[in-house]
């Protein structure tokens, strides 16, 4: 019998945070889901539909990416346009709630 690898045939999908770099798997980021056309949304889940952006689930990460995208140039990268700043008002309500949750 061979020393671990046991069960580590198919490799995860990693992504990386936009703000800091660092790279997960996608369960452990925070993803934004949406189009540049169309608008963009929190997506914790990872189930929605268009292009994903990752965050680290922390509030260096998530606070600067919010003063990022309210800003057009910020915003310019995922072509946001106003979009940006109401993605900005979505993921403060988001990280408001999930905040509070892991402070518990
Ligand atoms: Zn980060």
């Amino acid at each position: 019998m061979r020393n671990g690898a046991h069960g580590e045939g198919r490799t995860l999908p990693v992504r990386s945070c936009v703000q800091c770099g660092v790279s997960g798997d996608k369960g452990s980021l925070l993803r934004i889901a949406g189009r540049p056309e169309r608008g963009w949304e929190p997506d914790p889940e990872g189930k929605r539909p268009g292009r994903g952006i990752y965050l680290c689930r922390k509030a260096e990460c998530i606070e600067g990416f919010m003063r990022r995208v309210r800003t057009p140039k910020g915003g310019a990268r995922w072509r946001m346009g106003p979009g940006g700043a109401v993605l900005a008002d979505r993921l403060a309500a988001w990280w408001a709630v999930e905040a509070e949750k892991q402070g518990e």
